[in-house]
């Protein structure tokens, strides 16, 4: 029986591969220009790293996390995010000891077993960036302008920019409670899930996709009436910040983003282009994940950009799909022999070339030529190879020429890098 991929994994294929290479690219470009470094961490964790980090009560640690024990009988889990990993790993090598301050980007694949549809895949990828150690509302907004540059640059338009704030340890448990008084009226027109989230985290009801929990909790009282002076504050000049910076945003005092580690700033890009997965970005400030991990009091904030989601969004544009600059037809024998040595050469230079290994026909290579697209075809026949003249034809314009056989890969190099 073939074996085919599991369910929710998918590969990424050639053809589409230049997307992502372009999409990585600009990631890297923008982010080391804003002064962030790149980090890479395990994709394996210990289970407890997500279970304290996230928060126990969130969908991803309740019903999305791939954990398994090993030999050993350690629990482990397959990364559902990056942001606790690098929290870690900052930790762990006190990063913090040579600046408390790091501008950290990582790329790379996340696990969450949910249910696959569009958007929505069981290994899928992010970007992430994040800030450790500035509790500074500058930064919230510093690090969304360059999120919306990367957007940009990468060449997505029509986005829209949410924020929030969801409070602090201080002015958060009050809401909560309000938020639970106001719901438990109203409990039974709540789904099963969301009666048990009303005991174990009430604002996650606000992230439901069951049309009589969103109905149910419209007019359920705002995150945002219940800050306290300090996330007020902090609040009001993330918004100044961002004005500064020429950035349009919303106000959404539902957005509370499902994982319990955010405080204060959250906010969404959401594109009315995807659908229901309509999601690209979501990030926000959290300024205690440190202590549920490490016990250290640092501040941070970050974003995580689902890479497929952001790719569906791009238009199929050719000039990711690589051709050859030159595929280089020749017969069997001494023409071959040429060719091989000729497309060496032009591999070492860096030119993509092409040619045949299986003594096909002039005709019949001519005819692969063309399906690679191929920017130009040279042509050694027993005719030319006797002449010391290869042809060397243009395929976008149909144009031939014979180039002398002495000269020949500095003829090559010149024409195919001119343009
Ligand atoms: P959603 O509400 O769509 O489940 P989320 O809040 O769980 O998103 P985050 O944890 O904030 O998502 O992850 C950041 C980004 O990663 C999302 O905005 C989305 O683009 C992407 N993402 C999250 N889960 C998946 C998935 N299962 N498949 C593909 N992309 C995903
Ligand atoms: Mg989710």
């Amino acid at each position: 029986m073939e074996i085919k991929a599991i369910r929710g994994f998918n590969d990424i294929l050639p053809e589409e591969i230049g997307m992502w290479q372009f999409v990585e690219r600009t990631a890297r470009e923008v982010f080391e220009g804003f002064g962030f470094s790149e980090i890479r961490i395990p994709v394996l964790e210990r289970t407890e790293l997500f279970a304290r980090g996230i928060g126990e009560a969130t969908d991803i640690v309740e019903k999305e996390m791939y954990s398994f024990l090993d030999r050993s009988g350690h629990s482990l889990t397959l990364r559902p995010e990056a942001t606790a990993s690098m929290a870690r790993a900052y930790l762990e090598h006190q990063l913090h000891a040579f600046d408390p301050v790091a501008k950290l980007y990582s790329i790379g694949p996340m696990f969450r077993y949910e249910r696959p549809q569009k958007g929505r895949y069981r290994q899928f990828h992010q970007i992430d960036a994040e800030v450790f150690g500035v509790g500074n509302p500058m930064v919230d907004a510093e690090v969304i302008l360059m999120l919306l540059h990367f957007l940009k640059k990468v060449g997505i338009g029509r986005l829209e920019l949410q924020i929030n704030s969801l409070g602090c340890r201080a002015c958060r448990p009050r809401y909560r409670e309000e938020l639970k008084t106001f719901l438990m009226k109203r409990s039974f027109q709540l789904c099963e899930d969301c009666q048990r989230r009303l005991e174990t985290n009430p604002l996650r009801i606000f992230d439901c996709k069951v049309e009589t929990c969103q109905e149910t909790i419209a007019d359920a009282p705002k995150v945002t009436d219940f800050l306290c002076e300090e996330c007020i504050l902090h609040f009001n000049k993330v918004k100044e910040y961002l004005e500064m910076a020429g950035l349009d945003y919303i106000l959404n005092p539902k957005m509370v983003r499902g994982l319990d580690y955010y405080t204060r700033t959250a906010f969404e890009v959401v594109s009315y282009q995807l659908g229901s997965q309509n999601a690209v970005t979501g990030g926000g400030r959290y300024d205690n994940l440190f202590q549920e991990i490490g016990g250290l009091d640092i501040p941070g904030i970050g974003f995580a950009i689902g890479m497929e989601r952001l790719i569906a969004l791009l238009s199929k544009d050719k000039k990711f799909i690589p051709h050859p600059s030159l595929f280089i037809a020749a017969l069997n024998g001494e023409a071959q022999r040429e060719a091989y040595r000729l497309a060496n050469q032009l591999h070492l230079e860096g030119i993509r070339a092409e040619l045949d290994y299986e003594g096909k026909s002039l005709k019949s290579q001519m005819r692969k030529a063309d399906k690679l697209k191929a920017r130009f075809v040279l042509i050694l026949g027993e005719e030319e190879l006797k002449k010391g003249r290869p042809i060397l034809r243009n395929m976008e314009d149909k144009s031939q020429e014979e180039i002398p056989m002495e000269n020949l890969l500095g003829i090559l190099k010149d024409k195919i890098l001119r343009d």
